[in-house]
């Protein structure tokens, strides 16, 4: 177990904002983590459980608490036989702290599809249920079997299936009812060769055609989606962000009537009814604007980029000042995507 002291947040997330954590323990195998949580309790700290950092936000003030960051690295294969189709396919047991796009990668090159459009989200590989991961039509939620847990609460190591994770669009047990409670060591996915039905996401058939590419195997939708991702959003290692800084607005269908009568674009699709969020705050006039230091990205204007905000007061105005803008122009709440530690 590695015990560092006073770490700047800004530096474990890709935000660049947080004053100093007290103590970040990078936990290299299981017992670790049970040492980590005991060393917490003995200092009566609170504990919060990072990852690559870029769904989180760090305060000013830092953490007077303990961060424990899973550096368990692997993957381990096991054939299987999906008994409806015959086809052969594999389990994938990966520890939680392989970088998540590494996995895609893994995968893909074996031809295997399930996870192909996740291609390029930043982050380890722990975290990817806890927001249930997802793009372009594909979330984790559809290959997850199960993943290995430590349970804080009982001090116990456990196996959780995916119907107890009660997945649903950008959430799972792990970040509503039992928040903070399972820290995942390993994830497990079932997958098999094939391809993505077709249509796909629009975006995806618009670059396939634009570029004259007809085949949709896992790699070549890993490149299209990478190729995508690259114009479209931008690099945590070189523009500060948290990805979609406010959630899409999922509506009823009598709400999504209701705003098609006004002529708000909605977009309807597997996933449910949700109404295109970016363009709220584009009509907002937000689109491309800096507003305390942070960049309403032009390409995606569910992302702002730190580009010269130092404190998390400026992010808490620059939040306000847009949730404010399209509450009062649209009536709909936006809601922030990425969790805060402390
Ligand atoms: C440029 C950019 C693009 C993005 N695009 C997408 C996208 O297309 N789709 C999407 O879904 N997300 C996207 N995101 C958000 C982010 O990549 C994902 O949420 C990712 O899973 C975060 O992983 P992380 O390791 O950085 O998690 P962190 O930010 O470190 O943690 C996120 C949450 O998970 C918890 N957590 C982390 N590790 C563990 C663990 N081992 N056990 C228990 N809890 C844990 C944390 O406590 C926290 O609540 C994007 C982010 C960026 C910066």
């Amino acid at each position: 177990m590695r015990v560092n002291e006073n770490i700047l947040i800004s530096s474990l997330t890709t935000m660049r904002l947080g004053g100093p954590a007290r103590y970040v323990i990078e936990a290299e195998t299981p017992r670790d983590i049970a040492d980590a949580y005991g060393f917490a309790r003995t200092l009566n700290l609170p504990v919060f459980v990072l990852g690559y950092g870029a769904n989180t936000i760090g305060h000013d003030e830092g953490f007077m608490g303990v961060i424990i960051i899973n550096r368990m690295h692997g993957i381990f294969e096991e054939p299987i036989v999906n008994p409806e189709t015959n086809v052969k396919g594999l389990r994938l047991k990966i520890m939680g702290g392989e970088y998540w796009d590494n996995v895609v990668e893994y995968a893909t090159n074996k031809g295997l599809t399930g996870i192909e459009a996740l291609s390029k989200i930043p982050g380890l590989t722990g975290a990817a249920p806890v927001q249930n991961i997802g793009a372009y039509g594909q979330e984790i939620a559809d290959t997850l079997i199960s993943i290995d847990v430590y349970d804080s609460a009982t001090g116990t190591f456990r196996t959780l299936t995916k119907s107890e994770l009660n997945f649903s669009y950008r959430h799972s047990i792990l970040n509503t009812t039992e928040y903070g409670r399972y820290f995942v060591i390993s994830i497990t996915l079932e997958l098999y060769p094939g391809q993505m039905p077709r249509p796909l996401y629009q975006s995806i058939e618009n670059y396939l055609s634009e570029n004259n590419i007809t085949d949709t195997s896992p790699a070549s939708i890993r490149a299209a989606v990478s190729a995508i991702r690259a114009i479209k959003l931008p690099d945590p290692a070189t523009k500060p962000s948290a990805g979609s800084f406010f959630k899409n607005i999922y509506l009823s269908e009598t709400d999504a009537e209701a705003a098609e009568t006004k002529g708000y674009p909605i977009h309807r699709g597997n996933d449910g009814i949700k109404i295109n969020t970016a363009w709220l705050i584009e009509q907002c006039k937000f689109k491309g604007k800096l507003i305390h230091g942070f960049r309403v990205s032009n390409t995606a204007p569910l992302v702002l980029i730190n580009e010269s905000a130092k404190s998390y007061a400026d992010l808490d105005q620059a939040r306000a000042k847009i949730i404010n803008k399209v509450y009062d122009k649209f009536g709909y709440w936006l809601e922030q995507e990425p969790v805060e530690i402390g």
